[in-house]
């Protein structure tokens, strides 16, 4: 399942904005804070990766819509997955209301997992291993950041480069957005449209009847420390922005005037305050939510990412 990463400024010699990275090898995504990452950030950076650094793919490219894909293989040859993907930007264009990002997003695409791997290592030696990464990288000279997606060819390239996507969608005209949201939204988009953002893993663990969901506490946390460490975090984020963009049009538009006021400035507060002005028990509202959702509907479907 992917998730996502920002990481803001890892070392103060090299600034970096990493925005998210797909799950895959821990289950889960992180948001990194400004300062160098430990193990203590809850990822495994215990296996090194060995093997000489290999290059990025660029033997092919191609320019879609607002991404650019390099790979060293033919991969324009997957014409419905690179139809998806720009799909995806419509997507988020019309659900959430975005204005027109004409930033470039630089998709490189690696062959296998070794290569990926290896140069990951080499170019990013302090992030852990996962599937794919969104970085935002600020450019020596200023001006906008540099928007790159890495991930491997591989059984999960759908859902991770749309995961991945929606975070650099979303940054190529937020600033910042708070690492709980930015991975709810990620984990809401990642899944094919006919799924309608339902995630039946999640549901299933989501459906309990001692549910502890919280969002005033996955706000302060998000916000304070800057990283998620648990993967109920990412349900817990998918669960919230599922029940404003798909319970009742009051929930979604304190959604989309939050999303707008985040684009004019970096401290639009919490969401909870407005959301309780739809939901006064809005904990209760949500697992009222989920018990409606009709999970058997998307369980019939094809399996997310294939
Ligand atoms: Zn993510």
């Amino acid at each position: 399942m992917p998730g996502r990463l920002v990481l803001r400024a890892i070392r103060p010699s090299r600034a970096l904005t990493v925005a998210c990275l797909a799950l895959s090898f821990l289950g889960g995504c992180q948001l990194f804070p400004t300062r160098p990452m430990r193990a203590t950030d809850g990822l495994d950076t215990s296996t090194a990766v060995t093997g000489e650094p290999v290059a990025l793919p660029g033997k092919n490219s191609l320019r879609r819509s607002q991404f650019v894909f390099y790979a060293d293989f033919p991969f324009q040859q997957n014409s419905l997955l690179l139809d998806d993907l720009c799909d995806l930007r419509e997507q988020l264009r019309d659900e959430l209301k975005l204005p027109d990002g004409n930033s470039v997003i630089q998709v490189f695409i690696f062959e296998n997992k070794a290569k990926y791997e290896r140069y990951m290592q080499a170019r990013y030696p302090e992030l852990p291993r996962r599937r794919a990464f969104f970085i935002a990288q600020p450019q020596s000279r200023g001006g906008s950041d540099d928007l790159l997606v890495y991930t491997f060819w591989g059984d999960n390239i759908r859902q991770d480069l749309r995961h991945e996507l929606t975070h650099a969608i979303l940054h190529s005209v937020h600033k910042d957005v708070p690492l709980w949201l930015d991975e709810g939204l990620a984990e809401f988009f990642e899944l094919p449209p006919d799924r309608d953002g339902i995630n039946p893993t999640h549901l299933d663990q989501l459906r309990n009847p001692n549910l502890a969901a919280d969002l005033d506490r996955l706000e302060k946390t998000s916000q304070i420390q800057k990283v998620m460490k648990d993967r109920s975090d990412y349900r817990e984020a998918w669960a919230w922005v599922h029940l404003m963009l798909r319970s009742k049009p009051e929930a979604r538009m304190v959604l989309l005037d939050y999303l707008r006021e985040l684009r004019s400035t970096p401290n639009a507060g919490l969401i909870a305050t407005r959301l309780r002005s739809v939901y006064p028990a809005e904990n209760e509202a949500l697992r009222q939510h989920l018990s409606r959702i009709d999970s058997g509907r998307v369980s019939r479907g094809q399996s997310p990412g294939k």
